[in-house]
């Protein structure tokens, strides 16, 4: 846990989320600005900043991530879908805990911006 995280906040309960799924290792929940018709976030309930912050012990837990973050887009109807982690602020991330993006329910352009 990370005391100036929002990402842990959400996880310890100090900032409510509108949840989608929630396991011993992972969070689920809608993304407060979406950018597809569906996106929500999956998220390590442990602080990693990012893929760089990840340990070898934590193989499990980033296969289960995106696993689910694919099982919970098809529950969400939205078995195609893009699955997309920012790594880094010129990649646009701008929460520096780990978090898998999932968006849907649209037509999705390539290249991204
Ligand atoms: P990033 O840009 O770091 O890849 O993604 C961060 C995501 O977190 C953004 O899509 C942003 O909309 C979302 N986000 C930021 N603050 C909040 C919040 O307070 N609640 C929720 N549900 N999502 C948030
Ligand atoms: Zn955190």
């Amino acid at each position: 846990m990370s005391d100036n995280c929002l990402f842990c906040k959400m996880v310890k309960g100090e900032i409510p989320t509108e949840k989608i799924y929630e396991d011993d290792q992972l969070l689920a929940f809608w993304d407060i600005s979406p950018q597809a018709p569906k996106h929500f976030l999956v998220i390590p309930k442990k602080h990693v900043s990012g893929p760089g912050d990840l340990a070898v012990e934590d193989d499990g837990m980033i296969g289960a991530l995106v696993r689910k973050g694919a099982e919970l887009g098809a529950e969400q109807g939205i078995s195609d879908c893009r699955l997309v982690i920012n790594n880094g602020a010129q990649a646009g991330q701008t929460v520096f805990h780990l978090h898998l993006h999932v968006l849907g329910g649209r037509q999705l352009t390539w290249p991204p911006g």
